[in-house]
């Protein structure tokens, strides 16, 4: 089955990885941008970082017969420093222009810091000033529940914002009802220990059906799979769920979604 990962990493995976990935399906790529690894030293070394999102990765990706597309800001982790985050932000508008850039992301929260928070507010500034779709992280296990309220929250108190043209990601079963209720689009990440398995996310789409969820791997440097959205579409057949259903979580919800930023089109093939 064609698929799409909304949310993967491929700065730091391999070209053997973007193989496996054609042969098992993907169509298409969206990688946020986040953390490398390590903390950049000046907003030059985000400078050289967004010109591989958007000049360096498509290529490698179009190697393969895959779209690759990205979302650009300062990541949660690195936020924690105001000042260099201010000098990223200023920067930003210099890229988005390009034609893989699909909006302003991955942004959200880390520990939930009031600069992470300040932060995380003048990047809204910047998607509605440049209207961009939005790409949102929220924060890994115990700071989760609170972390992601906190975003809801500071999307909502902002009429601004349309949840419609937001993806909040990394939801788990505590809180995914909330953001699909609140009108955003949830992504799910499936990783092999932390986040969400593919049986997870087959449970939850069970329970909350199809509408706007999606499903990534955000294969990255740390212990992940980037080949999970496959594992998940074969998790989902063993249960006999519709093709259709499959379908609509792997490729035609971030399909949809990517759309509205105007630059997007699936392959048809
Ligand atoms: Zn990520």
């Amino acid at each position: 089955m064609d698929f799409i990962d909304p949310h993967l990493h491929m700065v730091s995976r391999t070209t053997d990885d973007y193989e496996t990935l054609a042969r098992m399906g993907c169509v298409a790529i969206s990688e946020p941008a986040f953390w490398a690894g390590f903390d950049r030293g000046s907003a030059d070394g985000f400078r050289d970082y967004f010109e591989q999102l958007t000049a360096v990765e498509p290529k490698r990706a179009a190697q393969f017969g895959i779209q690759h597309h990205c979302w650009l800001c300062i990541n949660a982790k690195e936020a924690e420093n105001v000042s260099l985050s201010r000098e990223v932000i200023a920067m930003i508008p210099e890229f988005l222009d390009r034609p893989g850039v699909l909006g302003i992301g991955e942004i959200g929260l880390n520990k939930n810091t009031k600069n992470e928070a300040t932060v995380f507010l003048e990047h809204l500034d910047l998607a509605i000033e440049h209207d961009q779709l939005i790409l949102i992280h929220t924060p890994h296990l115990e700071d989760k529940y609170q972390g992601t309220r906190m975003i809801l929250d500071m999307l909502c108190d902002d009429s601004r914002i349309n949840p419609d043209r937001v993806l909040v990601d990394h939801v788990e079963e505590h809180t995914i009802g909330e953001v699909l209720d609140r009108g955003f689009w949830a992504g799910m990440t499936l990783y092999p220990v932390t986040k969400c398995t593919p049986d997870r996310a087959a449970d939850m789409i069970e329970r909350f059906g199809g509408e706007r969820l999606l499903a990534n791997s955000a294969g990255d440097w740390g212990v992940s799979k980037p080949t999970a959205v496959p594992d998940l579409i074969y998790q989902m057949r063993r249960r006999g769920c519709d093709e259709s259903l499959i379908r609509r979580v792997v490729h035609d919800n971030p399909s949809e979604f990517f759309a509205k930023s105007g630059k997007f089109a699936a392959p048809v093939r």
